[in-house]
């Protein structure tokens, strides 16, 4: 059976436009993605949004400090789990949940999730965990949810056969990963936050908000040549980019 991408939006946020580019000003509203990855050994998400919470009590949940920044447009029918009605698979279905980090935008949605392997990069897990309790980006109520976590270290290889492989892209934080899907219409690399928009990469502009530049200007060299031999580059937060592409159940390849 070809392995299937699909695409699917939870929510917006707006924020302030300096988080993804450095020295910008204004704010932008941009996509919270997730995707689906249907493979005959397993069907996986990638990232899983925003929590519940954020549609009802968005203040309460991001805290003071987070909501002055951090905006969630987000409505019931749009959180991961209702996403993935339009694929007709239900929530407990999913055999692996792959975050690309542990940010609230990214991990927000893993409650939703019960029966599925995590899969992160220790780093990733083990940043998070040290974070304190009142933390603006890293929420333990997100991440901190029961199901087993399998802590990579480095490329994991998901199914042995290459067609879903993490790709460590450190840089945005300690831990970040991306990743890399092989499909019968070509490759796609899931960037996650290690490349925000179009402009980032095509400009190497890094955001205002980063753990190690110099990791993630690497990243965005790698990305680049990635694309020059063919894969698709799914940029992470990029509001133009991602008007263009097809929603689930429509699959992306
Ligand atoms: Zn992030």
């Amino acid at each position: 059976m070809p392995v299937e991408l699909y695409a699917v939006t939870c929510g917006h946020l707006t924020i302030p436009s300096a988080f993804l580019l450095a020295k910008t000003k204004g704010w932008i509203t941009v996509p919270v993605p997730a995707y689906v990855i249907v493979h005959s050994r397993g069907k996986v998400l990638f990232d899983s949004g925003m929590h519940l919470k954020a549609q009802t009590d968005a203040a309460g949940y991001l805290g003071p400090e987070g909501i002055k920044a951090n905006i969630p447009i987000f409505s019931p029918g749009e959180e991961v789990a209702a996403r993935l009605a339009a694929l007709s698979i239900a929530p407990g279905e999913i055999t692996h949940l792959i975050n690309s980090h542990l940010h609230y935008d990214h991990a927000g949605g893993n409650a939703q999730i019960p029966n599925a392997e995590v899969v992160l990069q220790r780093a990733e897990w083990d940043h998070a965990m040290a974070q304190p309790d009142h933390d603006v980006a890293y929420h333990k109520g997100d991440f901190d949810t029961g199901q087993q976590v399998h802590k990579i270290a480095g490329e994991h290889d998901l199914f042995d056969d290459g067609t879903v492989v993490c790709l460590p892209t450190h840089g945005h934080t300690p831990g970040h990963q991306s990743l890399r899907v092989r499909t019968a219409g070509g490759e796609f690399i899931l960037c996650g936050d290690a490349c925000y928009l179009k402009q980032s990469l095509d400009n190497l502009h890094l955001p205002g908000i980063v753990a190690d530049k110099e990791a993630a200007l690497a990243v965005f060299h790698r990305f680049r040549a990635m694309q020059e031999r063919g894969a698709r580059i799914m940029y992470g937060h990029d509001p133009e980019f991602w008007r263009t592409i097809p929603q689930a159940p429509t699959r992306l390849g």
